[in-house]
């Protein structure tokens, strides 16, 4: 069996293998999303999902990488986050106006 290096997402804190992460890295020069995921530095790991961005740009990412976001940064991961595909609502399921619930009912009378 192979190993698969396992990372978690700083914003969901689901675990996952690293691949299917984006990481991001502290750099001298500031902090920069790392698309090679080889970059020198201390990383930390989101899903490429919005509500993930959005929580780690809230406090996550700078608690994940021992630093504080400049305003810089931000404004880079902010731009990072804008490129990233609108999030459908494929795991909320919407109630369907209880059609079936009826005719459960029917069936039982
Ligand atoms: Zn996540």
């Amino acid at each position: 069996m192979k190993h698969v290096p396992q990372r978690t997402c700083v914003g969901c804190h689901q675990v996952l293998p690293k691949r299917t992460l984006i990481r991001i890295v502290r750099t001298p020069g500031g902090v920069q999303v790392d698309p090679t995921g080889k970059a020198a530095g201390r990383g930390a790991y989101l899903h490429n999902k919005r509500s993930c961005w959005g929580h780690g740009l809230k406090g996550a990412l700078a608690h994940a990488l021992k630093t504080e976001l400049t305003g810089q940064d931000r404004q880079h991961l902010l731009e990072f986050l804008a490129s990233l595909p609108e999030e459908t609502s494929e795991q909320q399921e919407l109630p369907t106006k209880g059609s079936r619930s009826t005719e459960k009912n029917e069936m039982t009378e």
